[in-house]
């Protein structure tokens, strides 16, 4: 399977554990996290709305609820993104690895995940705390 996915989504699904903003969110969450997980899964990365967001209640003319909001959010996928090559294709496995070997410290994700309303509900960012 191919997915489509913005930068700072790599670290949201790493996080998941069930909560979301409405049940198609989740359960589209809940299927993207499984199939991130399989050895034949490649992935491509964008900065804009993708396989994650199309099920969104909060998207709005592809955007993230308004122009404001979703600038905020280009501006978390760009500190992904600016980590890793965003023009190749990737097996998913290998992917999220490398997004574990690069984002290792509170202070590595901290422009990214520290304004996030999600943060205390994430265990990827939980752990990152929990580590320093
Ligand atoms: S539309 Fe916004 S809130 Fe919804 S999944 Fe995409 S980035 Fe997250």
């Amino acid at each position: 399977m191919k997915l489509v996915l913005r930068g700072h989504h790599l670290l949201c699904l790493k996080g998941f554990q069930g909560y979301g903003y409405n049940d198609d969110f989740v359960e589209n969450m809940k299927f993207i996290n499984s199939k991130r997980k399989d050895n034949t899964t490649t992935i491509s990365l964008t900065n804009s709305a993708d396989d994650i967001c199309s099920s969104c209640p909060n998207l709005k003319n592809n955007l993230c609820e308004n122009e404001i909001q979703n600038n905020n959010i280009n501006k978390m996928d760009k500190e992904v993104l600016k980590k890793i090559d965003s023009k190749k294709e990737y097996n998913s496995v290998e992917l999220f690895n490398k997004i574990d070997q690069i984002f290792n410290t509170k202070e590595s994700v901290s422009k990214i995940c520290f304004n996030c309303k999600w943060h205390e509900k994430c265990l990827f960012y939980q752990k990152l705390s929990n580590n320093r």
